[in-house]
């Protein structure tokens, strides 16, 4: 088990570098979260022992069981990447460094009214348009943004989304070099709170046209635990 996920994190470590070759990027661009929602605690720490300490959960009952478990390792970076219902933002917002879901004002106030300190946003877009997709409309995009400026515990470093799972290559490079359009109109507006220079896209199928098209963070679960 322990060999497969060495290997594993080696196959993909390899890929983010070539990826980054050939799109030019330095390696430290680009940091993997590695997305441990399917996986027990034990795993999760052999994770963090192969040296990744950004870790990724989707449901709060996980991530607070994680982070008990793993306690010892304050160098872990928490990120929450799904979506998180209002009446739950109370008992996970103080305790993650980062939030990949942000598409509401609702979700916003709620997230003002109940974080103790600036939570670092990213907000959902969903470039494809797909309607069972999570996210803000691209048309949408700016305006919100700029609602956002009403709430200090809110910072926005980024944006995110993701690609339909059916997507061709041609597709995924088309939404992702939306996002990165859009990521850039935002970070050229030099908005206070909503600094915009950060990308999350990518996970385990597409992560490598991801950071072509000028990912910083790509999320990878399956991946790393196939065997
Ligand atoms: C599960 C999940 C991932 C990781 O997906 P894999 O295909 O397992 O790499 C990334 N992002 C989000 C939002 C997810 O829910």
């Amino acid at each position: 088990m322990l060999q497969t996920l060495q290997q594993n994190v080696e196959a993909v470590q390899k890929e983010v570098e070539q990826a980054c070759k050939c799109s030019d990027r330095p390696l430290d661009d680009v940091t993997v979260i590695c997305v441990t929602k399917s996986v027990d605690s034990e795993t999760t720490k052999q994770v963090v022992d192969l040296g990744y300490d950004h870790l990724a959960e989707n449901r709060m009952e996980n991530l607070i069981e994680k982070q008990d478990y793993l306690k010892e390792y304050c160098q872990i970076k928490w990120h929450f990447i799904g979506n998180l219902q209002r009446r739950k933002v109370k008992s996970i917002i103080n305790q993650i460094d980062y939030f990949h879901a942000l598409d509401k004002l609702s979700l916003a106030q709620e997230i003002q009214k109940r974080a103790m300190k600036r939570i670092k946003c990213f907000v959902q877009v969903n470039v494809s348009g797909e309607s069972t997709k999570q996210g803000i409309s691209p048309e949408s995009l700016i305006n919100f943004i700029k609602d956002l400026e009403d709430f200090d515990r809110i910072e926005v470093v980024g944006l995110m989304t993701m690609a339909p799972f059916d997507s061709n290559l041609n597709e995924l490079s088309h939404y992702f070099s939306q996002l990165k359009i859009l990521q850039t109109i935002i970070a050229n507006k030099n908005f206070k709170h909503a600094p915009c220079t950060e990308l999350s896209m990518g996970m385990s199928r597409d992560f490598v046209p991801a950071i072509e098209c000028g990912a910083t963070f790509v999320r990878i679960g399956s991946r790393f635990f196939e065997s």
